[in-house]
């Protein structure tokens, strides 16, 4: 049929196509799969058609047609193609994608490499208080921001994304603003991994076991919906990027309950007090039975730390 019906398949190389009726293949198997089970556990949908207009532009080649030379790539139909940057990982390649975001064209080349080797121990315990202010505070008083600059990103892409929606549709102008909102959103996701990269392992390499506590929500100020929405979904991946690394480099993260009442106990050890009236608004607050007085984040890292590790007996002061 490739010759009468699509003869432009025919500019591509012919394991593009088959490629994609392998995924189809997948996705169908699953789909039939899924159907034995009951509708509750059920994760599949029937696959969907994709678009060109709409779908990411992107394609498999199989693992035997794709050369790699120093930073040049060889690929079928295409030829010799220049990459930014030399394949920095050893191994036979498994799995080739060619795929483009905004105007950029990257190819992602799967190589089977040896285990990953595990951190160093260092003995310690680390508690994690996810908020607002502060995206994250450790229990040895570390206070790290979510960068200024994602959040100015975020605040240009709202403004491309009205921009784009003014354009008339299938208009040169509409094509422009598409592109200029592809870029801002590449360089959101860029910066917003290589932010969340870094911290996650910073902080496994400090911590033998790291206690995360379950989003607190409850505790994030009100007029600040956009702040949120950025925050909430940096957690999410934060918390992902620190687990699957925990698991390659041989630590532990253990999230703690929900209602866990963190904020609210006195983290001085052999202290037991709980201020139960603990307000949104409190930053710090004094314990009336130690004297001590906390800050509301870093005594609430220090209890999630103190509730993962077994000693917990570390001074909280
Ligand atoms: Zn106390």
């Amino acid at each position: 049929m490739k010759r009468e019906a699509f003869p432009w398949m025919l500019k591509v190389s012919k394991s593009v196509v088959q490629e994609a009726l392998r995924n189809l293949g997948v996705a169908y198997a699953h789909w039939f799969e899924d159907l034995k089970k009951p509708k509750k556990q059920r994760r599949f949908h029937h696959p969907k058609f994709h678009k060109k207009s709409k779908d990411r532009d992107r394609f498999q080649l199989p693992n035997d047609q794709v050369k790699v030379d120093g930073p040049r790539v060889y690929i079928p139909k295409l030829g010799w193609v220049r990459m930014r940057e030399a394949l920095r990982f050893d191994g036979p390649i498994q799995r080739v994608t060619v795929s483009r975001k905004a105007d950029h064209w990257f190819i992602s080349l799967t190589v089977e490499t040896a285990d990953s080797q595990p951190l160093p121990q260092t003995d310690r315990a680390g508690g994690l208080d996810l908020g607002l202010k502060d995206f994250v505070v450790t229990s040895d008083g570390i206070k790290v921001q979510l960068l200024a600059r994602l959040i100015l990103l975020e605040q240009r892409q709202r403004r491309l994304q009205r921009e784009l929606s003014r354009k008339v549709k299938g208009s040169k102008n509409r094509a422009k603003a598409k592109i200029k909102l592809a870029r801002c959103l590449e360089a959101i996701a860029n910066v917003r991994e290589d932010f969340l990269h870094q911290l996650s392992i910073q902080i496994l390499r400090a911590y033998d076991i790291i206690g995360i506590e379950d989003l607190n929500v409850a505790g994030m100020m009100k007029n600040h919906r956009l702040a949120r929405a950025i925050a909430r979904s940096a957690w999410s991946q934060f918390k992902e990027f620190l687990r699957y690394k925990a698991d390659w480099y041989g630590k532990t993260v253990r999230e703690v309950d929900r209602f866990f009442p963190s904020s609210q106990l006195c983290s001085t050890p052999g202290c037991a007090y709980q201020y139960h009236d603990l307000t949104l608004d409190e930053r710090t607050w004094h314990c009336p039975e130690c004297g001590v007085v906390h800050d509301r984040d870093i005594n609430a890292a220090i209890n999630v730390r103190n509730a993962v590790s077994s000693t917990g007996s570390a001074c909280g002061a």
